[in-house]
């Protein structure tokens, strides 16, 4: 009867993977497996009033029989700071540099709490579970309403030392250009973002776009060409920095990759045949789906 019951528990992590409009809070499993998950809406008017549902949250999914809890990790909207564990998230007022790690480790009594960004969450899970199997240099990218990633450096997730590394969509690549939502000039998600291809084409939301250019509208498969390009750039820049063998492509922008990916692939392939480094590249699109912020949340709780 003891040996049965060992044979049924399971080690899963907590995982919370904070977004723009609600934080998902979910128990995984290190084969990426969602085993409880809890929902709660950001928009809410105080911070006391997003804290205790996120308390209710956490104690809704950490209460499950047959499962131990090994580790937490938290994937935030960037910049954060995993030393003191704050995060930043622009459509989160309540919780501009509130420590949320040690909020989780109080709550949960889980000692091992880890904060990492959303896009660098994306990427470790696709670089364990998804199209990065296998890869040993890689990196990750969301490409949504702004532009994010993350790094595997030989073969071991690379946060840098703040835990921002790959922050792609901040890297600049036109001197005096653009200006980005960041304050500086040229960003790459300053041109390459499904906000700023949509602004591009004088519509709110890439979907537009993309539905225009399904239609064969040359002005809307001329905004998506041109954020394509710089993004492109980017990538040469990343590859040239880091001599990557895999990028993996996800975020919304992707829920369109009929329009979008040959488009890309395209700019990608022009612009590596330029680098002529040894070796191909494989640009890859993502195979999660919208649960990898999560699933990557809970892998790096795995991570001691
Ligand atoms: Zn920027």
């Amino acid at each position: 009867m003891g040996e049965y019951y060992f044979n049924i528990m399971k080690n899963a992590a907590l995982a919370i993977d904070v977004g723009a409009t609600k934080v998902a809070v979910g128990l995984v499993t290190r084969e990426g497996e969602v085993l409880a998950r809890h929902d709660i809406s950001s928009k809410v008017s105080s911070m006391d009033e997003l804290n205790s549902s996120l308390v209710e949250a956490i104690s809704d999914v950490c209460h499950r029989d047959g499962v131990v809890l090994v580790g937490a990790g938290i994937g935030s909207a960037g910049p954060i700071d995993k030393d003191l564990g704050t995060i930043n998230p622009v459509n989160i007022p309540h919780w501009v540099d509130f420590s949320l790690v040690d909020f989780v480790r109080e709550v949960s009594g889980i000692k091992s709490v880890r904060i990492i960004g959303d896009a660098s969450a994306l990427a470790y899970a696709e670089f364990v579970l998804g199209a990065g199997r296998g890869a040993t240099n890689l990196m990750g990218i969301v490409v949504s309403t702004g532009i994010g990633g993350g790094v595997v450096l030989n073969g071991e997730f690379h946060v840098g030392r703040t835990g921002n590394a790959g922050m792609i969509g901040h890297s600049v690549v036109v001197q005096g250009g653009n200006l980005c939502a960041c304050g500086q000039r040229g960003c790459v998600e300053a041109y390459a973002s499904g906000t700023n291809m949509a602004k591009d084409f004088g519509v709110d939301n890439f979907e537009a776009v993309a539905a225009a250019a399904r239609l064969g509208d040359s002005k809307a498969v001329a905004a998506i060409d041109k954020g394509a390009s710089v993004l492109a750039l980017g990538l040469l820049n990343a590859v040239a920095l880091m001599d990557l063998d895999t990028i993996v492509v996800g975020g919304g922008v992707m829920l369109a990759d009929d329009v979008y990916w040959p488009i890309l692939v395209k700019h990608f392939e022009k612009e590596m045949k330029a680098l002529n480094f040894p070796g191909n590249v494989a640009l890859k699109k993502a195979t999660l789906g919208k649960d990898s912020g999560l699933v990557g949340a809970g892998l790096v709780g795995f991570i001691s």
